[in-house]
């Protein structure tokens, strides 16, 4: 068996289109459009080139971008008044901080100041407790992604096992919330899990967000399930540097009904889900209806 590919890249494009269609619409009919603040502490060279494609692609679907690029030396108290200032903007629909944060700024202090209805992140403690609780939340975008996908893919997901390996607040935990939520049957597993390999196969779908490199690998897979590899890895290979995610991609492909690649998975689908998040939260705060097939 050979798996179908889920070409994220592809999906992701379909999300701006129906973003930037709808945002459209809500500037011509309404006056209204929405709008992304990113904040950035640092310089952090991987943080700099994702919050320059955050910003490119909100201009693209023709929302506006607000960049704020602080030194690293920022104090605490500056950052929570921008945050405050942020949270008091109509113009302003969305906030992010761009994660990591330096050592010197307590990274939950600073997320649970912004104003949950605008948390586009879904990191706020709040957000954290409706998407448990199963009510209308900002849901995290990566784990967002993943599911719009599995989705599209395999319609209901209903009954199905789900084994989601990793339990990070910002993919693992989410991710199995969403797929409790679609009503599959979730496992979570991590680094003390015993017999990975045995838990990993009982499951219709994968989940792997680890961060180690090409772990897990075909004879993990049931025969059909649906892989999503979330994991992002750069290392060395005949003498260039080249991203791989958390699955041994052939292996995997080999054995899976469908999968998606690294790159052009769920990687293109995080920033896609950014902007649906803005619009969606935008929408909300005046009161409007919220594009459909963009939230959880
Ligand atoms: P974290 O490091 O926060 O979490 C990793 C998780 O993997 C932990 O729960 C850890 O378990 C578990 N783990 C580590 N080693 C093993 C092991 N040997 N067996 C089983 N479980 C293990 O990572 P993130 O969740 O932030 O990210 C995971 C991956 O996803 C990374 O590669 C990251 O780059 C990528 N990523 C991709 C995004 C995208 O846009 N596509 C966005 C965000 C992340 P324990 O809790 O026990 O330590």
């Amino acid at each position: 068996m050979s798996a179908q590919v889920i070409d994220g890249k592809a999906f992701a494009a379909g999300i701006r289109d129906k973003v930037a269609a709808h945002v459209a619409r809500l500037t011509a009919d309404h006056g209204i459009t929405p709008g992304l603040a990113v904040v950035l502490v640092g310089e952090d060279p991987a943080s700099q080139v994702y919050v320059r494609s955050k910003g490119k692609q909100t201009v693209e679907v023709g929302m506006n971008s607000y960049e704020h690029k602080l030194d690293a030396a920022t104090s605490e108290a500056d950052l929570l008044a921008l945050i405050a200032r942020l949270n008091a903007d109509p113009a302003v629909h969305g906030i992010l901080v761009q994660l990591p944060l330096p050592k010197h700024l307590d990274a939950d202090l600073v997320i649970n100041a912004i104003d949950p209805a605008k948390d586009v992140d879904g990191f706020h403690i709040s957000n954290v407790g409706l998407l448990g609780t199963g009510q209308k939340a900002m849901v995290p975008c990566t784990p967002l992604g993943s599911l719009m996908m599995l989705r599209d893919h395999l319609g209901s997901l209903s009954g199905l096992d789900a084994v989601v390996i990793g339990r990070s607040n910002i993919v693992g935990k989410p991710m199995a919330q969403l797929l409790l939520g679609d009503s599959c049957t979730v496992t979570i597993a991590h680094s003390r899990t015993k017999d990975l390999p045995a838990v990993v196969r009982r499951a219709d779908i994968v989940v792997a967000a680890v961060g180690r490199p090409e772990m897990v690998t075909g004879d993990w897979i049931r025969p059909g399930a649906t892989v999503i590899d979330v994991g992002i890895n750069r290392i060395e290979r005949d003498g260039k540097t080249v991203l791989v995610g958390d699955c041994h991609y052939d292996s995997c492909a080999a054995v899976a009904g469908a999968i998606t690649p690294v790159p052009g998975g769920v990687g293109p689908m995080t920033i896609a889900c950014l902007l649906a998040n803005t619009l969606t939260a935008c929408c909300r705060a005046n009161g409007l209806a919220e594009p459909e097939g963009l939230t959880a």
